[in-house]
């Protein structure tokens, strides 16, 4: 086997040329059995449960401070969680499905064979470096395929260590990381893939899928944008908020599912911003330093947070800080919690997805008014609904397209392995998680079995009274 050269070094040759080489082992090897994916996956969760401490340092000092329980909830157990499932499942799931045979065509079988597609290209974020890597990696190697994967440049300790942690437990033709900045990323969504998983915002993943149509590849894109929480007239407006600043501030705020905006009925505004302040002193009291309060990646993304707010301000909008003294702030990576009131459309706030941990709050006179604040936005990844009024919330999952949705909470649908996670619209397009992440990496391919005993005998030239007879008995059964 040769020598893999270190990742960070290779040019656009070095990436055609690790390309071609996986590529041609997919060609070579098309069809991994159970017992190879089920090492390969058991070797991917090693990584995950064995470098723990590791990765938790490496993610926290790229972030100048991530919460160490943050990284072990919300990245290293949603990873576990995916490759113990997916293990209990994958025989089920490699299995050709028996299909339903039309009458026509009669005692012909049917079955529909899941086969891997490849060679898989994984595009990888900064803000759940270890889980939009991982999970994406573990679906496509379920399926069979091999993977390149390329985490983010904003990552950067952490991705050096990913590649060296794959490079020891993966052969260079299984899993590869690539690392590399936009333009290594941008080589990489350019080549072949037989299919490509973009994990990132809504800009990018637009070049990423002109890219990929000039090879025909196809794309899965797990994209950003603003997820609304609505607050039913029916909802415990405290319960609520305390649940919504939770999910708000987990990874402060940069969360591709995290509650971007609030709409709640006009006139509890004072309401709920007293139970948010409340929530939010429980939950992580009022120092820069405490631990348990993950700081913002880096000094341009904290500067854009304070843009927005100066926006917001210059336009008309209140800031209400959740802490006692936002300025003792000011020299820390870290960037104080906040709720903006007062908030009109045409402020940034309102119309760029926030990615930090300012809710503004904004007041609906109805539940219509809720529902086509939400419809008239490009379509969310994520929507919550909080209330107990069914009708009212039946009436927001029927009217409102969303990636997922969460009722009463937030975040938890992306946890659930049963259910797919992907968003709709400008919020992405396709899907993974469990088994929907085997048949986005697999081609269901079907296949027929003639038998010789067939129907089908009497279907072909020279036509004459057989044939009409035998077509008009099939279309009575049609
Ligand atoms: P980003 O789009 O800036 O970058 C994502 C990846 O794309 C990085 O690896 C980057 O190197 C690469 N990239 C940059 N330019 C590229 C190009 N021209 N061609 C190909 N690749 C390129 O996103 P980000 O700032 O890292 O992440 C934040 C965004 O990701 C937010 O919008 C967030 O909502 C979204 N996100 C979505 C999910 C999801 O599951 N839907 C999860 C996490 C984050």
């Amino acid at each position: 086997m040769d020598m893999p050269l270190p990742t960070a070094m290779l040019g656009p040759d070095g990436l055609s040329a690790v390309f071609s080489r996986m590529r041609e082992t997919t060609r070579r090897d098309p069809h991994p059995d159970l017992a190879q994916r089920t090492d390969r996956l058991k070797r991917l969760r090693a990584i995950v449960t064995e470098e723990a401490g590791a990765i938790e340092a490496a993610i926290s000092a790229d972030f100048g401070h991530r919460c160490v329980q943050e990284t072990r909830l919300a990245e290293a157990f949603i990873v576990e969680v995916g490759i113990s499932h997916t293990l209990r499942h994958l025989k089920g799931w490699m299995k050709p499905k028996r299909v339903k045979t039309e009458f026509a065509f009669l005692p012909g079988r049917n079955r529909l064979m899941p086969q891997p597609l490849g060679l898989v290209g994984v595009v990888a974020p900064w803000n759940y470096p270890l889980q939009l890597t991982l999970a994406p990696v573990a679906a496509a190697l379920a399926a069979g395929n091999r993977v390149m994967v390329k985490p983010s440049e904003l990552t950067p300790r952490f991705s050096a260590l990913l590649a060296e942690l794959v490079s020891r437990r993966f052969r260079d033709d299984e899993v590869v990381v690539i690392e590399g900045g936009p333009e290594v990323a941008t080589a990489f969504s350019g080549l072949p893939f037989d299919h490509l998983l973009f994990t990132g915002s809504t800009r990018v993943g637009r070049i990423v899928a002109q890219a990929a149509a000039k090879n025909l590849t196809p794309v899965t894109l797990e994209l950003g944008g603003k997820s609304p929480a609505i607050v039913d007239a029916s909802a415990d407006v405290a319960v609520a908020a305390e649940r919504i600043a939770f999910a708000k501030l987990l990874n402060a705020g940069q969360t591709c599912v995290a509650p971007d905006y609030v709409l709640l009925p006009a006139g509890h505004e004072n309401a709920f911003v007293e139970a948010y302040r409340g929530a939010v002193a429980k939950l992580f009291g009022d120092d820069p330093g405490n631990p348990d309060y993950t700081a913002i990646v880096c000094a341009p993304h904290r500067a854009r947070q304070q843009a927005l707010i100066d926006d917001a301000v210059a336009k008309g909008a209140k800031v209400v800080w959740t802490v006692a003294d936002p300025t003792r702030w000011s020299n820390s990576a870290k960037f104080p919690p906040c709720i903006l009131l007062d908030t009109t459309p045409d402020m940034r706030v309102r119309q760029e997805e926030i990615f930090g941990p300012i809710l503004p709050v904004v007041p609906v006179q109805s539940a219509d008014a809720a529902i086509a604040t939400v419809v008239a936005d490009e379509r969310p990844l994520a929507l919550y609904w909080f209330g107990t009024d069914e009708a009212a919330r039946d009436r927001v999952m029927v009217e409102t397209v969303s990636g997922g949705v969460t009722v009463n909470d937030c975040i938890v649908h992306l946890a659930q392995e049963n259910q797919p996670f992907g968003g709709v619209g400008a919020s992405g397009m396709g899907a993974y998680h469990g088994e929907w992440g085997f048949r986005t990496f697999s081609h269901l391919k079907p296949i027929f079995h003639r038998p010789n005993l067939s129907g089908l005998g009497f279907m072909r030239p020279p036509y004459g009274k057989t044939f009409d007879r035998m077509l008009a008995a099939l279309r009575r059964f049609a």
